[in-house]
């Protein structure tokens, strides 16, 4: 069973060294996370399995990394000046700020909320009775839209000139590049390019842990190919995106695939599909796969006067703007979701243990060695292995010598260590009863299974990331 309630992962997180909440000893910063020692390594871990999977492992998928401060233009042309906004409802007795949509989701369904214009939102909410969550009053000022990019100044001077945005989605950093990819790279139709970074949005209502903040990570692909295979591409994606999401472990039951209604689809996309991921609080958006046409480079091309045009390699005489599909990852999202999927709590002997159920491609450490007590004999015999391993592997190890052996199972079960290697006094051959000489226990984390074998073979015993 995953987590029923937020409560237990987000204590677990801060208690283990996963995710701290922000600027904690200034008594934080509403909304902001830190990700600790074991956060950032389970992060960078997805990050590079996403970009093996999806970026090296594919023909025609190339990468990116393009700047967070861009051109404001490039906001002017894609139409986030104007149109990237969230309707907001202010309750006229406390002067609290709501997402007047989400507010209705509960009484008339997400899709029903979603799709209701500014002037529908006050209405609707008295009519069906909705008071402030903040003071319960039934007093709301009429909805209006809330541009959700945060502004700052590039430069010594703050005037209107110097104003540039914070990125509020990856995607733009791969539009404006399209014509530097083209000309470096020379890809075919289709062919993909990927982004991994921070994007920002001064959210309305953060909340629920790390699954809404202002700033996070997204995971994104512009999937370029001509118009009339776009029906194609987007099968493509969903279907790969859905067997990634089924391979690390999240179980098909709390997956599911909601399609957007028309009056619902963004600006630029034709069809919109999210995949999500039923959270304790309810079913929540972890994935976006959009087919944006060709408006984002029409709008470009528009705007900064460049010509962005795909030349057919087999027909030069056939130049036009490729078509695009857009699968976005919400990077802490995904995590947020695998650390739902992996927390566990089961019976032994007895005792409630909390296990973190990762994958081992994921999880922060790969094996730890734990010396069964502190004499300096054993930890010295155990930190040679230790070491073995680190040298002839690309494993993390984790040495710990700290509590007792209980203890430090309960810890490794915790963090999610797939396998650990007891040294006790039977390796060394003082006590017959434990094991025999050079003999080690290996203890795997989600069976619990131990087994015995001598020591010259853990490496090969250990079972590796693929
Ligand atoms: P939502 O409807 O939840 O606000 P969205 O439709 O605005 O999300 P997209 O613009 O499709 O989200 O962004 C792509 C992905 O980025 C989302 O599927 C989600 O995983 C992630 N994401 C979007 N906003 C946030 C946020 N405020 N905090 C964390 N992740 C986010």
């Amino acid at each position: 069973m995953p987590a029923s309630s937020l409560d237990q992962l987000v204590s677990l997180c801060k208690r283990r060294g996963f995710i701290f909440p922000g600027s904690d000893i200034y008594g934080g910063l509403a909304n902001t996370w830190d990700y600790g020692p074991l956060g950032v390594e389970l992060k960078n871990r997805l990050k590079r399995h996403w970009w093996d999977t999806f970026v090296r492992r594919r023909e025609n998928m190339w990468g990116l990394d393009a700047s967070i401060l861009m051109n404001r233009k490039v906001w002017e042309a894609s139409g986030h000046v104007t149109s990237f906004a969230d309707p907001l409802v202010e309750c006229k007795s406390c002067h609290q700020r709501f997402r007047g949509d989400h507010l209705l989701e509960e009484k008339i369904g997400a899709e029903a909320a979603a799709v209701l214009t500014i002037d529908q939102l006050q209405p609707m909410l008295i009519a069906e009775k909705i008071p402030c969550p903040a003071c319960g009053k039934l007093q709301w000022v009429e909805a209006k839209k809330f541009n959700m990019m945060f502004k700052t100044h590039q430069g010594v001077i703050e005037e209107e000139g110097s104003l540039v945005y914070l990125r509020p989605e990856t995607a733009q950093g791969i539009f404006v590049n399209f014509k530097n990819v083209l000309n470096t790279m020379r890809p075919r139709l289709p062919f993909g390019i990927a982004q991994i970074g921070k994007a920002f949005r001064n959210e309305i209502t953060p909340g629920n842990f790390t699954f809404r903040t202002r700033e996070f990570e997204q995971m994104e692909i512009e999937y370029f190919c001509e118009e009339n295979g776009w029906e194609k591409a987007f099968t493509l994606w969903q279907d790969l995106i859905w067997q990634w999401y089924i391979d690390l472990g999240i179980a098909k039951e709390r997956l599911r695939v909601r399609e957007h209604s028309q009056d619902e689809l963004s600006h630029y996309s034709r069809r919109t599909i999210d995949i999500e991921y039923k959270f304790p609080w309810g079913w929540g958006e972890l994935f976006g796969l959009a087919y944006r046409t060709d408006f984002d480079l029409q709008q470009h091309q528009k705007f900064s006067g460049e010509e962005l045009l795909f030349t057919d390699p087999d027909d030069p005489k056939k130049k036009f703007i490729p078509h695009v599909i857009e699968p976005s990852f919400g990077c802490d999202r995904t995590v947020l979701t695998l650390l739902l999927e992996a927390y566990t709590e089961d019976m032994v002997a007895d005792a409630t243990r909390t296990v973190l159920r990762l994958p081992q491609i994921l999880a922060p450490i790969d094996v730890a060695v734990l010396p069964l007590s502190k004499k300096e004999n054993l930890i010295a015999k155990a930190k040679e292995l230790y070491k073995k391993i680190v040298q002839e592997t690309n494993l993390t190890v984790d040495f710990d010598v700290t509590g007792s052996i209980g203890k430090r199972y309960r810890r490794q079960d915790e963090i999610g260590t797939p396998q650990c290697i007891t040294v006790d006094f039977g390796t060394l051959g003082e006590d017959a009863t434990q094991g025999g000489k050079d003999t080690v226990t290996m203890r795997d984390r989600d069976s619990l299974k131990q087994k015995r074998l001598p020591i010259n073979q853990t490496i090969e015993a250990l079972s590796f990331r693929a």
